[in-house]
């Protein structure tokens, strides 16, 4: 039985020589946890340590879009207490994963765009342009994301994106989608990444955690869920119940985990 704890992971297809970045998230999430704060809490700055770690897909690493010059971010933000924050499409913005948590302490559950910029001023995030401009077909690493429960028995997860290269500008993948690329209940929490067009067509998200709910181990939710997508579609996915946690993709992905039984 996990009695709590915190598992990160780089993105389906990240090497796994990336994962001592998902430890360093993963100490500094349990650093909290230990110390009786909130898995929301725990997940976010977990995600952040990824976001600024400029190897990843995500934050300061984002890939370029289409036209060799735009970086756009998505981000989400969930929790078992009822929580929920999304950030879709934000430029300029250098942690995301932040603005999305910010977005649980207003009336909404999404903010896009330019008002997501807007917000973010307004909460004084200066503009950041200091991103590594990554270009490429295909990202070396992709989507962070982190899964926690906490002493209290909260679950959380915390996703963060600069998307699926290559993209158009204005495209929306799956990491903010609810119940696709995350998903967090009184059962467990769930973080998915890989090509958002297929997991969205299957809310992978929710169907694992579905599974989890059901009574299966995370292992066998998590390899079920990667398994439902044909042989050349990359996906992952993380999670985190009381009885257990996995990490799952079809070929590498950073990850690491650290859990209290
Ligand atoms: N799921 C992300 C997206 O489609 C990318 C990834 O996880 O690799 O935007």
């Amino acid at each position: 039985m996990i009695s709590y704890g915190v598992v990160a992971h780089g993105g389906a297809g990240s090497p796994m020589e990336l994962s001592d970045g998902c430890r360093a998230a993963c100490e500094s999430a349990i650093r909290m946890l230990d110390a009786g704060e909130g898995s929301l809490d725990a997940a976010v700055e977990a995600a952040r340590i990824l976001e600024d770690d400029g190897r990843f897909n995500a934050g300061t690493g984002s890939v370029l879009r289409i036209d060799g010059r735009t970086i756009e971010m998505d981000a989400a933000v969930m929790d078992s207490a009822g929580k929920i924050g999304v950030v879709i499409n934000v430029r300029e913005v250098k942690n995301p994963v932040l603005l999305a948590r910010a977005v649980t302490g207003t009336p909404h559950v999404a903010l896009a765009g330019r008002g997501a910029e807007v917000f973010a001023r307004q909460l004084g995030f200066a503009p950041f342009r200091d991103f590594s401009m990554r270009v490429g077909r295909r990202a070396p690493s992709d989507t962070i994301g982190v899964v926690a429960l906490d002493k209290k028995g909260v679950f959380a997860v915390a996703s963060s994106t600069g998307g699926a290269s290559p993209m158009m500008v204005g495209r929306v993948g799956d990491t903010p989608m609810p119940g696709c690329g995350f998903y967090a209940g009184a059962r467990g929490a769930v973080a998915v990444t890989g090509l958002g067009e297929e997991s969205i067509r299957k809310m992978l998200a929710r169907a694992v955690y579905d599974m989890i709910a059901d009574g299966t181990g995370a292992r066998e939710a998590c390899e079920k869920g990667v398994g439902m997508f044909a042989p050349g579609i990359r996906m992952g996915a993380i999670a985190i119940s009381r009885r257990d946690w996995a990490a799952a993709a079809k070929d590498a992905m950073a990850h690491w985990s650290i859990i209290r039984e």
